[in-house]
């Protein structure tokens, strides 16, 4: 897989780093979401503030691109109210597609991910995160632990 190096740094870095990884004790959203071609397994937690996003956390294992979108996305969804996380991952999504968007300045890292959108099975790691979350927010108020499969 040919992607450029500063973005596949990037990647590697939020991979063997993770930020927001873990468990809280509490949650407001709780949603599971694996890819079972590549065997990704993630798990997404939302503790909100009213209809702010507090704190994003995950746990999981699966490959690379998708720990780390993981991780990228917990960083840049702090703060964001609800209709916020929905239009960037809007944005994110029209960008694995191949859409020519504009990110804002501080969701810079999420380029890095860019590149993998030539390569259509691994655009499903690289969403997984994003879809798990979505389909948590939108179950919010049916109540206990969304599950999803991307097939
Ligand atoms: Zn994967």
């Amino acid at each position: 897989m040919q992607l450029n190096d500063l973005y596949k740094e990037i990647i590697l870095d939020h991979y063997q780093s993770p930020h927001n990884r873990g468990r809280p004790p509490h949650a407001d959203i709780e949603a599971e979401g694996s890819n079972p071609l590549c065997g990704d397994d993630v798990e997404v937690f939302v503790l909100l503030d009213g209809d702010r996003v507090k704190e994003v956390r995950f746990d999981g294992s699966g490959c690379a691109i998708s720990l780390a979108a993981a991780s990228m996305m917990s960083e840049v969804l702090e703060g964001k109210s609800k209709a916020e996380v929905r239009e960037i991952g809007d944005l994110f999504k029209a960008m694995m597609h191949g859409e020519d968007v504009d990110l804002p300045e501080e969701m810079e890292d999420l380029e890095a991910l860019k590149g993998v959108a030539n390569f259509p099975l691994r655009v499903k790691c690289a969403l997984l995160a994003w879809t798990t979350l979505e389909h948590g927010l939108a179950n919010e108020n049916v109540g206990g632990r969304v599950s999803i499969e991307v097939d």
